[in-house]
């Protein structure tokens, strides 16, 4: 087979920093025309010039140049060796899961993203694997737990919505010992504050809903792996599962991606500024956010990440009081999810976290009085106020 192909050769800009390389992606421009906005190929199937002669395009389900564009960006991003790009965040840890055999064990987060938490105990617990949930922010905790079948960490950092933060190099040093793999789910901070196979991950999973595309326009997952052997599962899974992310919705992601680093540090300024207001008023009894010198994490936060990012939780003095704020906002939306240029307040109780026993969210602190925020990139000013007024 001749390989004709001019999306072969890209520059993995090695010597850019941060904030140039989520703008200029891998290839970032088209190598046949020159358009800057990386093309979007439209198309189920490629044609073959003559026999023996491909341009290593054959079907979409394979390889698609635009979802490759994305795949390889956020490899770059996250700084390892191949990227993958699902329909949702949900189907990229579908795929991560699919690497458990019947007998395995998995440690995971206690206050684990509740769509992630279904997957475990509704799908994969049925095919033999079995799951045990610690506070991964107490090592002892996650020592004790450990059994000689323990194939998998599954770590999120900070966590949803309790915001508890986990040292990633110390994990990642425990589960190289058991000989466990180590995933980080990353969609809170992303790469631009926190690169997680740098401190020792093998795996770095990703709601590209949320700040990777930043729009709440489309639905996406990305994963980012270390090794040939996982790039092979992964890509044996996608071609088996169909699950990949079409090349109009790639292209937003590219779209959004180029934007991230000056998204995430609006983010995380208005996030530290609501959360001092927050923290002053008289009907909030407890604000939950990493970038408080007094929270259980902070330094760790401070080693292992550059920013806090713009997720912050509290409990208000009662449910009524909860109630009253999700219908009063203006500006600030009720509405599930995070991560998006505009302010959204989730009830995780009834929203997030309802696949979650209510037992186990009563135990982590999610009450009927508790309330989560995605701070947006709006005035600070602003955000504030419209809490203000929804409080009175
Ligand atoms: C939203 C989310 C997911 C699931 O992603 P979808 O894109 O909604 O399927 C997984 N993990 C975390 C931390 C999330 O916030």
């Amino acid at each position: 087979m001749i390989n004709e192909c001019y999306y072969d050769e890209f520059d993995k800009k090695e010597g850019l920093g941060f904030d140039s390389k989520v703008v200029h992606g891998a290839m970032g421009c088209d190598p046949i025309t020159g358009a800057v906005s990386f093309p979007i190929f439209q198309s189920a199937t490629f044609r073959h010039r003559s026999f023996g002669i491909s341009t290593g395009y054959d079907y979409s389900r394979l390889s698609n140049p635009t979802r490759q564009e994305l795949e390889r960006t956020i490899a770059i991003l996250e700084g390892g060796l191949e990227g993958f790009a699902f329909t949702s965040g949900q189907a990229a840890n579908m795929t991560v899961f699919s690497l458990l055999k019947n007998g395995d064990h998995v440690l995971l987060s206690d206050d684990i993203y509740g769509g992630t938490f279904r997957i475990c105990e509704e799908i994969f617990r049925g095919v033999g694997a079995d799951f045990t949930y610690v506070d991964m922010g107490d090592l002892a905790q996650v020592r004790e737990h450990l059994r000689p079948s323990t194939r998998m960490i599954f770590v999120e950092t900070p966590t949803n919505p309790m915001m508890k933060v986990a040292d990633i190099a110390a994990i990642s040093k425990i589960a190289k010992e058991q000989g466990a793999l180590l995933v980080v789910d990353n969609t809170f901070l992303t790469p631009c504050f926190q690169r997680p196979i740098e401190l020792g991950a093998d795996i770095v999973v990703h709601s590209g809903t949320k700040y990777l595309c930043g729009h709440n326009d489309v639905l996406a997952g990305l994963a980012v792996v270390t090794t040939p052997e996982l790039a092979e599962h992964f890509h044996g899974e996608t071609k088996s599962r169909g699950n990949q992310l079409a090349p109009f919705d790639s292209w937003l992601l590219l779209r959004g991606l180029k934007t991230l680093s000056l998204r995430m540090k609006r983010h995380n300024e208005n996030a530290m500024e609501v959360a001092k207001w927050l923290r002053s008023h008289p009907k909030v009894k407890k604000v939950y956010y990493t970038g408080f010198e007094d929270h259980k994490g902070y330094e760790i936060s401070c080693r292992q990440a550059s920013g806090f990012g713009g997720m912050i939780s509290f409990e208000l003095d009662s449910e009524e009081s909860a109630h009253k704020l999700l219908s009063n906002v203006n500006m600030i939306l009720f509405a599930e999810s995070l991560g998006g240029c505009e302010t959204l307040v989730t009830y995780p109780l009834t929203q997030t976290h309802e696949s979650i026993p209510r037992k186990t969210c009563e135990k982590l602190g999610i009450n009927e009085r508790f309330i989560r925020i995605s701070i947006g990139i709006e005035d600070a000013a602003d955000i504030i106020n419209d809490l203000s007024q929804a409080l009175e």
